[in-house]
């Protein structure tokens, strides 16, 4: 993986930059992604608050995640697309929508996490170790 990893939103306003290696990643599939960026599950890198660095005016949908937490979510004003989140109690992590990089090819997804909520149409890597909700 080279570093920065970069990335951005649809009509190029926001831009970011990744500069450290990912903490983990997994597909979300609980119906908030789901809605949140219109497919059956978000794709997520969950990256070291410190290594995020942002550029470009976004704006915040917050919800309230099964947790308790707050969940932002951080979007373009411009174009709409999903980038990134921030969960009230984690402070020190930032999952990114993988599908914003440059390049989603490097992602590698580790567990399919909120399988409870999955579409049936969905297709999973069976190797991938499953979890009902949020295993972190
Ligand atoms: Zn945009
Ligand atoms: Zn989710």
């Amino acid at each position: 993986m080279k570093f920065p990893l970069v990335g951005g939103c649809l009509c190029g306003k926001v831009r970011y930059e990744i500069s450290a290696s990912p903490i983990s990643t997994a597909n979300c599939h609980c119906r908030s992604c789901q809605k949140s960026v219109g497919a059956p599950h978000a794709a997520i890198l969950i990256v070291p608050a410190s290594s995020f660095v942002v550029t470009g005016e976004v704006k915040e949908f917050v919800t309230i995640a099964a947790s308790g937490n707050e969940m932002h979510r951080v979007f373009c004003p411009e174009c709409g697309s999903g980038l990134f989140a921030k969960n009230s109690g984690f402070p020190d992590i930032r999952p990114v929508l993988a599908t914003t990089l440059d390049d989603p090819s490097i992602y590698k997804p580790e567990k399919d996490i909120w399988v409870a909520d999955a579409q049936p149409w969905d297709v999973m890597d069976p190797a991938l170790p499953k979890f009902a909700g949020n295993p972190f």
